[in-house]
C-alpha cells in the first residue's frame, strides 16, 4: 500500500488533502520572509491513535512530518518541506477535563488558547499565557514554541503553565511526561524538553495545563515620555521597587503615530516620545496602591504627563492603542516583524539602536514591546515593490538581532526561531550547546523525520552527513 492510502485508511480518505489546490493553504504560516516547499498531503488526525498511525506510514516511507496547529506563527516554523506531509491538529480540539479543585486542565492541541481561556474563567479560573494571536491559536502551537503573551512579566511564559505532556514520537510509540500534582521531580524534565521544540522532536496530543484563580479586573496606567531613555529608567524603577505590573507595554514614537492614524485619535505622540502602558489586576485597595505607585515612579522619572483609570471598559480602550501597533504599522507599508529581548535594564538601549539602524538603512523602525519582560518587537518598514528595499530591510533585521545579542539579549522571545532564523540560533548558542542539540535531535529522531529544516541543521556546517 502507499503511503497517502495508508495515510488514508488511518484517517478517513476526507482528512487526507491532496490537490496542490487545498494542499498550498498549509504550506505556510504568517512570516512571508521564511522559506516554504510543497507538501505531497496533508493529514487532520482526529486523535491520538490516528496521529500515531500518520507518523508511523510517514516513518516507514521515509517522508518528513511537519506538525502544524493554526499556522499563525512568525517563524515559518509549521511552513511544508518539498514532499512532506503536514500534520494539522485543528481536528483535536476538546478540553477533555477541567479539575477546578486542582486547578488543571487537560486539553488536545488543536484547542484554540481562548477556548481554555473561556472555559477557565466560568470555573473562576484563568489560564495566564496569552499570546496577540489567542483568538484562533492553538495549544499545541503555544506549546511548541513555548509561546508568551502581555502577561507574562507577571504570570510567566507557556512553559511555566504546564505540567505534563503526551507526545508521539519517531517511531510512533507514545511518550507520557509530567504530572498532575503541584509538586514533583521524578526523572529529567522531559515536559520541558518538548515545550518549545518546535515539531522537531515529537507531536504533541494531549496537554495537562495549570490554572490560577481568576484576578480581579485591571486598573490601567499610561504615562507618556519625551525619550525613550527616560521611559526606560521608569521601568527601571518599577522592578527595582519590587512592583509586577500585570501588564507593562513601550511604544515609541512612530508606533504611536501610526496608532494615532489608524484609529484617528490623539494619543499625545511628540517627537522622540514613547508611551508606558500598565495594568495592576491585585485587585481592590492593593490595585490603587500599585497604579499610584507607577505614577510616583513615572513622575520621578520625569513623565510629561499620566492617566490612571480604574474603570476596565476604558483601560482596554487605551491598550487597544497597543493591541493595533501591528495592523497600524502594515497600514502605511511592508513590515518584517522582529522578536528580540533584552534585560529590561537594556530596553532603552535597544530601542535608540533600532532608530540608529534604521537610519542607517534609510527605513523607519518602530518598536512596540513587553516591556515587563524586556521581550521586543520592533518592525522595519519598507516599500515592498522594490528589492532594493527589501534587501536593505532584510540588512536592518539582521543588525537588530545582532544588536539584541550585543545587548546581552537572545534572538528571540516567544515566536521562536522556525525556519527563519537558524544561522542566528548558532550565533546565539555556540557550538558546545548545538552539539547537546544535535544529540538530543538524534536519540529523539534518528531519521530526521519531525519539522527538518526547523531550529537548526541536523549537522554543523562541513560536517559529514546532511
Ligand atoms: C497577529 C499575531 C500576533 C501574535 N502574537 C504573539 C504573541 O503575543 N506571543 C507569541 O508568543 N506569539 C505570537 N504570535 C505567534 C503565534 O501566534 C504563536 O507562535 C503561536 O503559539 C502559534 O500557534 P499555532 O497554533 O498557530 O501554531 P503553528 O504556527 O501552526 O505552529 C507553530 C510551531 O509549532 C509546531 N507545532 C504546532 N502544533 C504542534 C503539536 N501539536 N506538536 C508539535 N509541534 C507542533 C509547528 O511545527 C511549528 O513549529 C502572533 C502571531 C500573529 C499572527
Amino acid at each position: 500500500m502507499n503511503l497517502i492510502d495508508r495515510l488514508r485508511e488511518a484517517v478517513g480518505g476526507a482528512a487526507v488533502l491532496t490537490d496542490p489546490d487545498a494542499t498550498e493553504g498549509y504550506a505556510r504560516d504568517m512570516m512571508p520572509l521564511a522559506p516554504a516547499g510543497r507538501p505531497r498531503a496533508v493529514v487532520l488526525p482526529a486523535d491520538t491513535a490516528q496521529v500515531q498511525a500518520c507518523v508511523r506510514a510517514c516513518a516507514e516511507a521515509g517522508v518528513p512530518v511537519v506538525p502544524r496547529g493554526a499556522g499563525s506563527g512568525l517563524t515559518g516554523g509549521a511552513n511544508a518541506v518539498d514532499d512532506c506531509v503536514v500534520l494539522v491538529t485543528t481536528r483535536m480540539d476538546r478540553i477533555l477535563e477541567l479539575d477546578a479543585d486542582n486547578r488543571l486542565a487537560v486539553v488536545q492541541p488543536g484547542v484554540i488558547n481562548r477556548t481554555l481561556r473561556d472555559a477557565a474563567a466560568e470555573h473562576g479560573l484563568f489560564y495566564p499565557p496569552d499570546p496577540s494571536s489567542l483568538d484562533w491559536c492553538t495549544l499545541g502551537g503555544n506549546l511548541a514554541t513555548d509561546a508568551g503573551g502581555l502577561c507574562c512579566g507577571k504570570y510567566g511564559v507557556t512553559s511555566d503553565a504546564v505540567l505534563g505532556l503526551e507526545v508521539v514520537l519517531a517511531d510512533g510509540s507514545l511518550l507520557g511526561t509530567g504530572r498532575r500534582t503541584v509538586k514533583g521531580v521524578a526523572g529529567y524534565d522531559l515536559t520541558r524538553l518538548f515545550v518549545g521544540s518546535e515539531g522537531t522532536l515529537g507531536i504533541i496530543t494531549r496537554a495537562t495545563l495549570k490554572l490560577r484563580p481568576l484576578p480581579a479586573a485591571p486598573g490601567t496606567i499610561v504615562a507618556a515620555f519625551d525619550s525613550v531613555a527616560r521611559a526606560g529608567d521608569a521601568v527601571n524603577r518599577v522592578v527595582r521597587a519590587g512592583l509586577v505590573p500585570s501588564l507593562m507595554e513601550i511604544m515609541d514614537a512612530t508606533s504611536l503615530r501610526a496608532c494615532e492614524e489608524y484609529l484617528r485619535a490623539d494619543l499625545g505622540a511628540g517627537d522622540g516620545s514613547a508611551l508606558l502602558l500598565c495594568q495592576s489586576d491585585a485587585g481592590g485597595v492593593s490595585a490603587a496602591a500599585e497604579l499610584d505607585a507607577m505614577d510616583g515612579l513615572f513622575r520621578e522619572a520625569g513623565a510629561e504627563w499620566t492617566h490612571a483609570t480604574r474603570d476596565p471598559t476604558e483601560g482596554a480602550l487605551l491598550l487597544r492603542a497597543r493591541r493595533v501597533s501591528l495592523p497600524a504599522l502594515e497600514a502605511r507599508g511592508a513590515c518584517m516583524t522582529e522578536d528580540v529581548a533584552v534585560p529590561r535594564t537594556r530596553i532603552a538601549d535597544l530601542m535608540t539602536g533600532c532608530e540608529k539602524i534604521g537610519s542607517e538603512a534609510g527605513l523607519t523602525v518602530a518598536v512596540v514591546g513587553h516591556a515587563g519582560d524586556g521581550n521586543m518587537h520592533p518592525t522595519v518598514l519598507y516599500d515592498g515593490s522594490s528589492a532594493a528595499e527589501y534587501a536593505r530591510a532584510r540588512g536592518a533585521f539582521d543588525a537588530i538581532l545582532a544588536l539584541a545579542l550585543s545587548l546581552g539579549g537572545t534572538v528571540t522571545g516567544e515566536h521562536g526561531i522556525g525556519k527563519l532564523k537558524t544561522e542566528w540560533l548558532e550565533r546565539e548558542l555556540g557550538p558546545v550547546s548545538m552539539r547537546v542539540h544535535r544529540q538530543l535531535k538524534d536519540a529523539l529522531d534518528p531519521a530526521g523525520l519531525f519539522n527538518p529544516g526547523a531550529l537548526f541543521t541536523r549537522r554543523p556546517a562541513g560536517g559529514r552527513t546532511a
